[in-house]
């Protein structure tokens, strides 16, 4: 189904649907958002990292945008994402590096498709090897690690991996990398340790070029940005506000209808638990959303009788009351104008009055983990 802004939020064309809640995917912005931030380190090579299903938004239809937009190169965290993304892109002037690296009895797939697996460990280096007898492989990344503990070869191994490396001549680097723990924390010494031990470790790779920086990173100083940029949260909109020195905008809105109003009288109580109990006689919407859509239930009522977190309707704000279920919330209609108060309305969880990095904050999350646990049922609409 095409997009047409003006019909998607009226309800007349949503009452027809059959899904919960929709979940307006903005392609434009995403575009916009990767050419701000490929601005910010334009003498690099700006990537995107569209691991686990493109940040939750569909990694076919974010990369396709990607691409328009003059990516080339892209970051997945599992085989199955490159899989999916390689079928997406025509175009096979691609680049697909896999963050999580190598399964075990993966290499076939790799050298088929020309997938770049990211060595973090010398098991897998050491299974790489072995096959380089074999057969032609594709180029690979190192993963060094820095301190961020997570995966990566230890500094101290380099010397050793650059020789095995050289005595093969089937095996090429494409790619040094590491990843900052604390980028968010510009001032964090952490940051500059990391960069230092990074590019001490990738003097052993002369003319390789190095990446560091995921969107955080960005923001922490041009000497970071290296020879190429991984970001991801910022090209989704998911620092909007936060940063002032990149434009970002806004891709995503969620929106779900009323099922149903119903007056409660003072006193009553509300949801599992029976955590909130009305002071005065209510107008109560019940939404069809819940926490299997990812709406996590820390957005509910809190045990001490207050409102939980705010959505919207018709820029209004309408408090969650009691807990979130797994398919339906209710929030306080009070101060909503009465022809709004109806079965069908629209209902905003993210949209224009509230952005993902406020709704996340309000759950005590972040914007990453929001966006990668929206629903599967919502119906998807993408605007381009
Ligand atoms: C997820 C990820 C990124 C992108 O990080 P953002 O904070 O979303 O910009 C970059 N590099 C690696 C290794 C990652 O895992």
């Amino acid at each position: 189904m095409s997009y047409d802004s003006t019909k998607i939020f009226t309800n007349d064309y949503y009452c027809t649907d059959k899904h919960g809640g929709i979940l307006s995917i903005d392609l434009k912005n995403l575009h916009k958002n990767y050419k701000n931030i490929s601005s910010v380190a334009s003498k690099s090579i700006t990537s995107a990292t569209v691991k686990s299903n493109g940040y939750g938004l569909g990694l076919d239809k974010v990369a396709k945008t990607f691409y328009s937009a003059g990516c080339r190169v892209f970051f997945v965290s599992h085989l199955s994402e490159a899989i999916i993304l390689n079928d997406a892109i025509e175009s096979k002037n691609i680049t697909i590096y896999v963050l999580n690296g190598l399964p075990k009895n993966s290499i076939d797939e790799y050298i088929k498709e020309g997938f770049r697996p990211v060595i973090g460990s010398l098991d897998e280096l050491h299974d790489w090897v072995n096959y380089s007898d074999k057969k032609k492989l594709p180029p690979i990344a190192l993963n060094i690690e820095t301190g961020f503990t997570r995966l990566g070869l230890y500094p101290n191994d380099l010397i050793k991996v650059a020789s095995v490396i050289k005595s093969k001549k089937n095996i090429n680097i494409s790619l040094i990398m590491s990843h900052l723990a604390c980028a968010e924390d510009k001032n964090s010494n952490m940051n500059v340790e990391q960069l230092i031990l990074f590019k001490k470790a990738a003097e052993i790779f002369p003319n390789v070029p190095r990446s560091i920086c995921n969107s955080a990173g960005l923001f922490c100083g041009e000497n970071y940005h290296l020879e190429l940029v991984r970001p991801g949260i910022s090209l989704y909109g998911g620092y909007e506000g936060i940063y002032k020195r990149v434009e970002l905008h806004p891709v995503v809105s969620l929106h779900a209808p009323i099922i149903q109003v119903k007056e409660v009288s003072n006193g009553v109580r509300i949801g599992y638990g029976s955590t909130y109990k009305f002071n005065k006689k209510t107008l109560v919407g019940l939404v069809s959303i819940g926490y299997a859509d990812g709406l996590i239930r820390s957005l509910s009522t809190s045990d001490d009788n207050k409102y939980g977190a705010d959505l919207f309707v018709n820029g209004i704000k309408t408090p969650i009351v009691g807990r979130i279920s797994m398919d339906i919330t209710a929030i306080d209609l009070t101060n909503v104008p009465s022809e709004n108060c109806k079965r069908g309305e629209l209902v905003e969880i993210l949209g224009p009055n509230q952005n993902i990095d406020q709704l996340s904050k309000n759950a005590g999350t972040i914007s990453y983990e929001m966006l990668s646990r929206l629903g599967s049922r919502f119906k998807r609409v993408y605007n381009d």
